[in-house]
């Protein structure tokens, strides 16, 4: 794809009315204006016509889903529209493991070129194998991700997600790679030498997890640097975790720059499922990825406006497509329109992961609700941990939390504590003990922060 234009806005001249011109284009280019400012007929036209191919697809070549589809008694010539998307069975966690690895592959294998995996960290990793023309469709959905946050060819992009058989790190490279952007492919780790390479090569883009952006300006600031002043970032392209506007708030302020959200899943294609335009808005790509919200509980599939768990159909990916993948997370889809100019449908935050959500003394809890609560209590650091302790089937929560250098060294720390349970209270509606500890004194990630542990 040609992108609509090679401009950055850096690389113009300070003055003068070729700047403004070309500035009023820029701040309203799209990366791929053809698919991202369709007409909603005509993106549900591309929609039901990729929807109709796709079935027909995994039917012929995957025993797994024409036996499903079978049961269902859905017959691929039958799919007239997209409403008949309901009539499908969903996809789960438990079905990509029952078929680990390669069960729901719907190619030769001889025709996988790539192949990524989550950290299977509770259970068999979830295993992604790529054609070549899902490896260019990767590229493709990154690239436009990150144009949107405002990456351009002029840009130096410092990848510090972790490379590996994590697909973050990889589909960061791809994107930028395409805009044409320099890539540094530092990986995570080495905080010191992220330091030293931010300010030796000027990068202006940081791509890592939120929580390590802020461990890599905690150790900037160690070695007597201002993030703020003493670097040339300006956009931050983050994601693989989820994180609070407060948070975001906080790493805006310390860096001095403008923090975009990525949400992908491995499931999926990893990042570059939604990403974040100028005007804050996480916009779907929905002309790969269809998305429908359900109701949790029963399945029903809800009207765009309510609250519900996202599942998402890939409507062209080969080697490992996902009809109806259950992504376990809760969000909203709106259908309002953007003054950027893409018309893709725009999905909320992430409120939480349904697998994240606890239940205590009857209070549905989401990790994120507390970190709201602790970023709003003054004097508490970005580093806190959730302690959940299970005694037969009561659970219970406690906080620790890490105040400010400067916050500790006042002392008083009862008072911090009685504030930040204070605050959680407002919130939940719950006691939840905090307990304020040395600076420093929590492990610190290089990938995605472990909030909750279990004790
Ligand atoms: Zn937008």
């Amino acid at each position: 794809m040609v992108p609509y234009s090679f401009y950055s806005p850096l690389s113009l001249p300070k003055r003068g009315l070729f700047r403004e011109r070309h500035f009023t284009m820029t701040s309203t280019a799209l990366w791929d204006p053809a698919h991202e400012a369709l007409s909603a007929a005509d993106l549900r036209k591309l929609q039901s016509q990729r929807l109709k191919a796709l079935v027909a697809r995994v039917y012929q070549s995957n025993r797994y889903y024409k036996q499903r589809l079978d049961e269902a008694e859905v017959k691929p010539s039958a799919m007239k529209s997209l409403d008949d998307l309901k009539r499908i069975p969903f996809l789960t966690k438990q079905d990509l493991r029952s078929y680990y690895p390669f069960g729901l592959v719907c190619t030769p294998l001889d025709d996988i070129v790539e192949v990524h995996a989550s950290s299977g960290t509770t259970g068999k990793p979830v295993v992604g194998p790529y054609t070549r023309a899902d490896v260019d469709l990767w590229a493709e959905v990154m690239a436009r991700s990150l144009y949107a946050n405002g990456v351009r060819k002029s840009d130096v992009v410092q990848n510090a997600y972790g490379y590996g058989f994590f697909t973050g790190a990889h589909g960061f490279e791809r994107g930028a790679e395409r805009i044409g952007a320099m890539v540094l492919t530092i990986g995570s780790g080495n905080t010191e030498r992220q330091v030293d390479v931010l300010q030796d090569f000027k990068s202006t883009v940081l791509a890592c997890t939120p929580s390590y952006s802020l461990h890599i300006a905690e150790v900037a600031t160690e070695k007597g640097l201002d993030p703020a002043a003493d670097f040339d970032l300006r956009l931050g392209a983050f994601g693989a975790e989820s994180w609070s506007d407060s948070i975001r708030k906080s790493i805006e302020d310390r860096w001095g720059i403008t923090a975009c959200e990525h949400y992908g899943l491995t499931e999926i294609i990893g990042p570059g499922v939604v990403s974040e335009c100028s005007e804050r808005r996480l916009h779907i790509n929905a002309d790969y990825f269809y998305p429908e919200i359900i109701d949790p509980n029963t399945g029903e599939t809800l009207e765009f406006g309510n609250e519900g768990e996202l599942v998402f159909t890939t409507l062209t990916k080969e080697a490992f497509p996902a009809l109806r993948f259950r992504t376990r997370d809760l969000a909203m889809i709106s259908e309002d329109t953007c003054s950027c100019g893409r018309t893709l449908p725009v999905m909320s935050r992430i409120k939480g992961r349904s697998d994240d959500m606890m239940k205590v003394k009857g209070v549905i809890v989401f990790p994120s609700q507390i970190e709201a609560a602790l970023m709003v209590t003054p004097g508490v650091s970005d580093n806190y941990q959730i302690i959940k302790t299970k005694q037969g089937d009561m659970v219970s929560l406690s906080v620790e939390v890490e105040p400010t250098e400067e916050r500790y060294r006042e002392g008083h720390l009862d008072e911090l504590e009685k504030r930040a349970e204070a605050e959680i209270y407002r919130i939940l509606n719950l006691h939840v003990p905090v307990a304020a500890i040395a600076p420093k004194s929590i492990p610190r990630s290089t990938g995605k922060a472990k909030r909750v542990i279990e004790r």
